[in-house]
């Protein structure tokens, strides 16, 4: 996996680069939440589920049905769900899946299931530029750091360029309607 701290750096770019008005404060902490709500099945090593089961670490949880199920629970069943359905939905989709993609980019592990419980077939991307994360208390170590510094050049430096120049872009674009108003 990619470490509990960057996986929130995909939903945050989107909703810095859409903007408030698009993405309310609000379904941001939900988006931070679904990003990195798949690692939850760490717990399953717990329960003596193996990592290469469909339902261990990167399985059935980081797949798209997941996500699915995840964006509609949070499209029907929250508040924000009822007053921004469409936005609700495929953002909070797209933070989930982004988990699973984040995590086939790394060198570690086993691959991503992203066709549990359909597919036992675990992926990878073919480029795989970030450091894979220790399980657990493995973190805070000299490794833990060297995580950090990988993630920080592959994930956050891409997303805060992302954010800049979709901002830029963002602002510019309302400055040209602004001014076509006027001009009208
Ligand atoms: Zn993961």
């Amino acid at each position: 996996m990619a470490t509990i701290l960057t996986h929130p750096a995909v939903p945050l770019t989107i909703g810095v680069v859409l903007g408030r008005g698009v993405i309310p404060a609000r379904l941001m902490e939900f988006g931070v939440l679904c990003a990195i709500l798949p690692d939850a099945d760490v717990a399953m090593f717990k329960l003596g589920v193996p990592y290469e089961s469909i339902f261990g670490h990167r399985g059935f949880s980081h797949s798209i049905l997941f996500a699915l199920l995840v964006a509609l629970a949070f499209r029907y069943g929250s508040k924000i769900g009822r007053e921004r359905p469409w936005t609700t939905f495929l953002f909070l989709l797209f933070a989930t899946i982004s988990h699973g993609l984040l995590d086939a980019l790394t060198n570690g592990g086993l691959g991503v299931g992203f066709f549990a419980p359909f597919s036992s077939h675990r992926y990878f991307f073919p480029a795989q530029w970030i450091e894979v994360s220790p399980i657990g208390a493995g973190f805070f170590s000299e490794r833990g750091l060297a995580v950090l510094r990988s993630e920080l050049l592959t994930v956050w430096l891409p997303c805060l360029l992302v954010a800049l120049f979709g901002t830029a872009l963002r602002i510019n674009a309302r400055g040209v309607k602004g001014s076509a108003e006027e001009g009208t």
